[in-house]
């Protein structure tokens, strides 16, 4: 946790009512938060990229509301103001990142989407809160962030889409790897995966470990299957093989 707002220039959290500060970001999906209006730019540039790298905040209609923003409340269990009363936190799929464990987190990319725009994310925490980033800047930041977004518009990155049953061309026969797996095909799925999904994997090139996992399980919801991302076999290589194809790359086969 970096310092409260109130040392960053945000003046007074809870108990101070600052609801009329507030302003709604309203994701792609249809996903809203309630956040201060010097970030409401920030948090929207963040949601819109992560939902065309294929992210949904709102999983469809029957998905419940489980993502929050303004709350005018102490840190649970103290008498200290959260982030939340500031309006500079949002909980993401709440349902999905259940408090106070580490195994459910979301996708590593994402994580450091919200990273690169001074968003610190609550997974690393030693009471661990996988659903909750909150921006870590000064009012003054957050005012020349906005700025600087104003002037540099978005790059677009084309959605994932779900694969029809032709491929565009034969595919290449591969072999399950799994995590621990280290060599040429885990290269490859790497390659393929940051291609179709936005996905990074910073300091594990070559290797399957966490963050592939997560990528393999992320692309596996966007999908509408069960993988838990340990492992890539048939059913994944086909389905990761398509959408890469379908970006008109050639496959890479060695
Ligand atoms: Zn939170």
């Amino acid at each position: 946790m970096v310092a409260a707002a109130s040392s960053r220039g945000w003046g007074r959290g809870w108990p101070r009512d600052r609801s009329s500060e507030m302003r709604t970001v309203t994701a792609p999906s249809g996903a809203r938060w309630d956040v201060h209006y010097d970030v409401a730019p920030i948090l929207k540039r963040i949601v819109d990229e992560a939902e065309r790298r294929g992210y949904r905040f709102q999983k469809g209609p029957r998905d419940v509301r489980d993502d929050w923003g303004y709350a005018n409340r102490p840190i649970s269990g103290t008498r200290v103001a959260s982030e939340h009363s500031w309006g500079l936190a949002v909980d993401i799929d709440a349902q999905d990142y259940p408090q106070g464990q580490r195994r459910r987190v979301p996708p590593a990319w994402l994580i450091e989407l919200f990273r690169s725009y001074r968003w610190e994310w609550g997974g690393n925490w030693s009471y661990a809160d996988p659903m909750h980033f909150e921006f870590t800047g000064t009012r003054n930041d957050a005012k020349r962030m906005v700025a600087m977004l104003a002037g540099s518009p978005p790059v677009h990155v084309p959605p994932v889409v779900a694969p029809v049953p032709l491929p565009p061309k034969v595919l290449p026969v591969r072999s399950q790897i799994s995590v621990g797996a280290s060599g040429r095909l885990v290269e490859i799925l790497q390659w393929e995966l940051a291609y179709i999904s936005g996905a990074q994997f910073p300091g594990e090139h070559g290797v399957y470990l966490g963050m592939v996992r997560d990528a393999v399980r992320n692309l596996g919801k966007i999908l509408g299957k069960s993988w838990d991302g340990s492992y890539v076999g048939p059913d994944q290589w086909a389905a990761i093989d398509y959408l890469y194809l379908k970006g008109g790359h050639e496959p890479v086969v060695s």
